[in-house]
């Protein structure tokens, strides 16, 4: 689990000892390079928690950051801001990668908010990522025999178009299954963002629930499209 600080937590400034919160890259009374702020990546960048994200701005807010902490302007400085300048640039990538792209910034965000997410935490109890959900056993099922049969065929060298169309149409409709569930992640996530505690709570099952098929439905793709194109 990541460890999170809540609530900034206010420190003194290294150069000038005013006090200020622990979530900036500069000092905002002498404007002195301050070591990695404590916080989550959404105080970075001055954000509130949420999974709706301004990407232009965010973009706009990452490179001015990332210049005003470029190593290269700290090369005469003393040992520590040289120090601080590597660290915080390497933060900022870190934050700026997580937040831009909407999966990693979903399961971020569910880790923070405490949520158990992803294989580390299915398998040993209700979760099971291997456990097909209930509404495509049929389907997957159907499917498992098609990709064994596509496999034998390939290795006696007896090609069967008609398996090649009907794998690639499956293939297609495990497509648009994983389109709908991005599309109902991102409906959690207005929920979320509007949300008071228990809808925030209910909308947070939700997504890990959404992540556990969504995580299966890519691997069924993957299967397909790696049997398809052997
Ligand atoms: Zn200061």
């Amino acid at each position: 689990m990541l460890k999170v600080l809540d609530t900034a937590v206010p420190i003194a400034c290294w150069s000038c000892s005013i006090g200020h919160h622990d979530s900036t890259l500069f000092c905002p009374h002498c404007s002195k390079i301050q070591p990695p702020p404590g916080g989550d990546f959404f105080r970075v960048f001055g954000l509130e928690r949420g999974f709706q994200i301004d990407l232009p701005a965010l973009e706009q807010e990452f490179h001015r950051l990332s210049r005003k902490v470029h190593p290269d302007r700290f090369a005469r400085a003393g040992e520590n801001e040289r120090e601080w300048s590597l660290a915080d640039t390497a933060l900022l990538n870190d934050a700026y990668r997580t937040l831009k792209e909407p999966l990693n910034r979903t399961e971020y965000l569910l880790k923070l908010e405490g949520a158990e997410i992803g294989e580390e935490h299915s398998g040993k109890d209700r979760r099971d990522p291997s456990r097909v959900p209930d509404d495509l056993l049929e389907e997957v099922f159907d499917l498992n025999m098609q990709l064994e049969e596509m496999r034998m065929a390939r290795k006696t060298g007896d090609e069967d178009p008609d398996l090649q169309t009907s794998l690639t149409a499956a293939k297609q409709k495990f497509e648009g299954l994983l389109e709908a569930v991005d599309n109902d992640l991102r409906t959690q996530w207005r929920v979320w963002d509007a949300g008071d505690t228990a809808v925030r709570r209910s909308a947070q099952n939700t997504m890990v629930a959404l992540l556990d098929r969504r995580r299966y439905l890519s691997n069924l793709v993957r299967d397909v499209t790696e049997t398809l194109g052997a």
